[in-house]
C-alpha cells in the first residue's frame, strides 16, 4: 500500500464529513462551547444613540468660535439623558455613555474646561466636530454580519451577542463521541499489572481530548483481541454514537481485527499515512456513526487524533473552514539544535519554543522522538513540523512549528 500524504488524507476525509443540519436553541448561558447553526445579524445598532466618550461638556462646536464662556443648561448621565435640544450659547455637562444632546456636536473634556464664578463654563481648546463622540452604530450596525455559522459560542462570541440583545442562539448538538482501546496487553489503571501487561494509556488520552473539544464521549472500555467482541462492540457503538473512535489493531499484527471486522460491518478506508508517528491509520463509515482508528502507541494515538480527528471533529461539530483551518496555525522558526530526519514521512517532533538570549524566536526538541516515548510530552509547547522530502535539520535552519492548541492542555 502507498503511503498517503497527511494532506491529501486530511482533504479525502473532510470532503466525505458532513456538517450538521439540525440546530436547537439555547438561552446565551447554556451556550457556551457550542456552535452557531445559523450566521447571526445585528437586529440594533450598537451603540443604539451618539454617546460621550468623555466626561466633559456637550457643546455646540460654531459656539466657540469667539471665545465666548458659555451658560451650562444643565447634566446628562449614562441612562438620564438631557432633556430638549441644546441652546445657542450653552452647553451640558455630560459623562461618559450619556447621550449626546440634541444639537450638540462634540464633547470637550473636563480637563480643558474651567469653571467661572458666575457658573459659565470656559475653554482652553476648540474641539473638532465630532470630537469624543462615539457615533450610532460605529461599533456594529443594525443588519451587520456578526457571527457566521460555524463560530464557536466562548468568552469574545457571547457577550457580542448579549450586547445586541439577542437571548437565545440557535446552536448545532454536542458531538457524542464514543471511544475504546483494543488489545489483549491492555489493563485498567488502578489493578495490578501482571506479567506481559501495561496500562491503558490511549483512553485517557481520548478522553480528556473529546472532552476539551467539547464532546460528550461515551466510554466502551478495553476491548481484548477477540473479532466476536470487536463485532459486537462496534455495532452497539456507532448506534448510539455519531462517532467511534478505537485505538491499536490498525496495523499488519496477528492480533490486528479491526480491519478484518470493520470490513464486515461498515466501509473503512486503512491508510499507510506519511507521517511520523502515526503511520497506520484507519478511517471510514459505520451504518450509523463514522469511524477512526488510531494506532496503539500513545504518542501515535496522540499525535493522529490531533491532526486528523480533531480537524474531522470539528467539522461533524459544524466548525467552518475558517476554524478548521486556524486550530493550529504555523509559525516559522530556526531550530536551536539539530534534528534528525529521515526523508520519506512527515515528522511532528515534540518541541520546545521560547525566546532566546537575543530575543528571537526559536526551537529546540524535547527528549527521546520515538513513537512509544510518552514521558517527555509534557515538557513541550509545540510539535516541530519537518516537511516529508526533508532529511536531517542542522541548527539554525528554519524550521515550522505548530504550537499546541487549548486541546492539548
Ligand atoms: P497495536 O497498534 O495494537 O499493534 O499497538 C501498538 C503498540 O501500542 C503496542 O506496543 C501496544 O501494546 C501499544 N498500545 C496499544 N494500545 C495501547 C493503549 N491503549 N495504551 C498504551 N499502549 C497501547
Ligand atoms: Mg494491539
Amino acid at each position: 500500500m502507498a503511503l498517503l500524504s497527511l494532506s491529501e488524507a486530511l482533504a479525502q476525509m473532510l470532503a466525505r464529513l458532513p456538517s450538521p443540519t439540525e440546530p436547537l436553541q439555547l438561552p446565551l448561558n447554556q451556550a457556551v462551547h457550542y456552535r452557531c447553526a445559523e450566521d447571526i445579524f445585528s437586529p440594533i445598532n450598537v451603540p443604539s444613540f451618539d454617546n460621550s466618550a468623555m466626561d466633559g461638556y456637550a457643546v455646540r462646536t460654531a459656539d466657540l468660535a469667539e471665545n465666548r464662556p458659555l451658560s451650562l443648561a444643565g447634566k446628562a448621565f449614562a441612562g438620564s439623558p438631557f432633556q430638549g435640544a441644546l441652546q445657542a450659547g450653552s452647553c451640558v455637562r455630560i459623562m461618559t455613555g450619556a447621550m449626546i444632546p440634541q444639537g450638540a456636536d462634540a464633547v470637550i473634556m473636563q480637563e480643558e474646561s474651567v469653571q467661572n464664578a458666575d457658573g459659565t463654563i470656559a475653554f482652553t481648546r476648540l474641539p473638532k466636530i465630532g470630537e469624543n463622540i462615539r457615533k450610532i452604530g460605529e461599533d456594529v450596525p443594525q443588519g451587520a454580519l456578526v457571527l457566521a455559522k460555524g463560530s464557536e459560542l466562548n468568552v469574545t462570541t457571547l457577550p457580542l451577542l448579549a450586547s445586541l440583545g439577542i437571548a437565545k442562539v440557535p446552536v448545532f448538538p454536542r458531538l457524542k463521541v464514543a471511544m475504546l482501546s483494543t488489545g489483549d496487553e491492555l489493563v485498567e489503571v488502578g489493578t495490578p499489572l501482571s506479567e506481559g501487561k501495561i496500562y491503558d494509556t490511549n483512553r485517557f488520552t481520548l478522553r480528556l481530548l473529546l472532552e476539551n473539544l467539547h464532546c460528550e464521549v461515551i466510554d466502551y472500555g478495553i476491548l481484548p483481541d477477540d473479532p466476536a467482541q470487536f463485532e459486537r462492540t462496534f455495532f452497539e457503538a456507532q448506534r448510539t454514537a455519531d462517532v467511534l473512535i478505537t485505538s491499536g489493531g490498525v496495523s499488519v499484527g496477528e492480533a490486528d481485527f479491526t480491519k478484518t471486522v470493520l470490513e464486515k460491518v461498515g466501509e473503512i478506508g486503512f491508510w499507510k499515512i506519511a507521517m511520523k508517528p502515526g503511520k497506520p491509520f484507519a478511517f471510514g463509515k459505520l451504518e450509523k456513526a463514522w469511524f477512526f482508528g488510531l494506532p496503539g502507541n500513545p504518542v501515535s494515538a496522540l499525535v493522529t487524533f490531533y491532526q486528523l480527528v480533531q480537524p474531522a471533529l470539528l467539522k461533524l461539530a459544524g466548525g467552518s473552514a475558517k476554524a478548521i483551518a486556524d486550530f493550529s496555525p504555523n509559525l516559522t522558526t530556526c531550530t536551536a539544535e539539530p534534528l534528525k530526519k529521515a526523508v520519506g514521512r512527515q515528522d511532528f517532533q515534540r518541541g520546545y519554543f521560547y525566546n532566546n538570549a537575543k530575543g528571537e524566536l526559536e526551537v529546540r526538541p524535547v527528549g527521546k522522538q520515538g513513537s512509544h516515548i510518552f514521558s517527555a510530552f509534557h515538557e513541550s509547547n509545540c510539535f516541530i513540523v519537518l516537511e516529508q522530502e526533508r532529511g536531517n535539520v542542522q541548527a539554525g535552519e528554519k524550521v515550522t512549528i505548530q504550537p499546541f492548541n487549548a486541546v492539548l492542555k
